[in-house]
């Protein structure tokens, strides 16, 4: 089986209402996606999406994806999509780096990888049923009544599990948030303080040992050197995400005793290939995994959710679902969808996500022989 055709869409995803970050000081309101349709000379068709939140949450945007896509193209065309591992060597010598442009590609050639073994991602990904995936809100940055009121809307959704962003300029008002939320949670319900990197480490000492809350931490500095002082520092098992990349940052991790727990997500890893090896990795040492996407919609969401189903439950927190803060829908009614709390992989073989392309409007680029 050969490549023979990649066909690229882009898409403005518009959230439902604006997002902000690291305590105001980022604000979302829609992200740019690219959607890969992927054709061979058997008849097999793969879909994959490339989609960062936004182009100031971390070093990635989408005209970069679409300039990537173009790079890469013609080293593509000829190769073997069921191969994972080869085609991304093939991509890793052909552009460092670049992994948002790398997972739409990587995806795309599972969904091909699934369909010609007639086998669903996730058992192709070593799980033994489509098991359901519990799943978290996320808490954009507010005042601690704010925050709590989105709370209790997530939990009239079925979410039982919260990440609430954190990290604002003032220590003072991260305290008052996390004490107050923590406080508030229902009765059962577990939630995640995501400072997205916007704390200095001697801030995040300064808040988290001046709260009683002993929640989980996600993120409280740029650098895996900070947030390791940090985590030798504090009483909170710690969450590491913006500063992972590859496996080698997923080492240091480990040898610095720097977190008991990483967010694995697709985009920023540079695809199922690399995620799944990191994913296996945490299992090995016993972290504790979110496994879900960077953004995007539906579709990104269910490559993740593939991935969580196929990992054992003790290993796993919760996986969020980025669809859900999205104003559009370019797959309705397909993939990974809340339901109570929890989201379950579609059982068709591949990914079980085609988008319909009249839906998406004309192709920005198509690369063939
Ligand atoms: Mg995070």
């Amino acid at each position: 089986m050969k490549i023979t055709r990649l066909t690229v869409w882009q898409l403005d995803l518009p959230l439902t209402e604006p997002y902000w970050l690291s305590g105001g000081r980022l604000r979302f309101d829609q992200l740019d996606s690219t959607f890969l349709r992927i054709d061979t000379d058997a008849r097999l068709s793969g879909w994959g999406e490339g989609c960062p939140w936004g182009h100031t949450y971390l070093p990635a945007h989408g005209p970069g994806i679409r300039a990537g896509l173009e790079t890469l193209a013609p080293a593509l065309i000829g190769l073997d999509p069921r191969s994972v591992d080869h085609v991304n060597r093939v991509m890793d010598v052909q552009l460092p780096g670049h992994n948002f442009v790398k997972s739409a590609i990587d995806i795309a050639c599972w969904d091909i990888l699934g369909q010609a073994t007639n086998m669903p991602l996730w058992q192709l990904l070593g799980g033994d049923a489509p098991a359901p995936v519990a799943v978290n809100s996320s808490i954009s940055t507010g005042t601690p009544d704010e925050m709590i009121a989105r709370i209790t809307r997530a939990a009239a959704k079925g979410y039982t599990v919260h990440s609430a962003k954190v990290g604002g300029a003032d220590p003072a008002a991260d305290i008052a948030r996390i004490e107050a939320i923590s406080a508030a949670l229902p009765p059962g319900h577990r939630v995640t303080f995501d400072v997205n990197r916007a704390w200095t480490p001697a801030t995040a000492i300064e808040v988290l040992t001046s709260t009683a809350a002993r929640d989980w931490v996600e993120q409280p500095c740029e650098t895996l050197a900070q947030c390791a002082h940090v985590a030798g520092r504090v009483q909170n098992p710690i969450l590491l995400d913006e500063c992972l990349h590859d496996m080698n940052d997923h080492l240091e991790a480990w040898q610095q005793g720097a977190c008991e727990g990483v967010k694995i997500k697709p985009n920023r890893l540079g695809g199922l290939t690399k995620a799944r090896q990191i994913r296996d990795f945490g299992l090995s040492i016993g972290w504790q995994m979110h496994i879900e996407d960077v953004g995007g919609s539906a579709l990104a969401d269910t490559a993740a959710i593939h991935l969580a189903a196929a990992t054992p439950e003790a290993y796993r927190l919760a996986s969020w679902l980025c669809h859900d803060h999205l104003a559009v829908d370019p797959v309705p009614g397909q993939g990974a969808r809340n339901a109570g709390g929890t989201a379950t992989p579609p059982n068709a073989p591949g990914l079980g996500v085609t988008p319909d392309p009249d839906r998406l409007g004309s192709p920005v680029a198509t690369y063939e022989h």
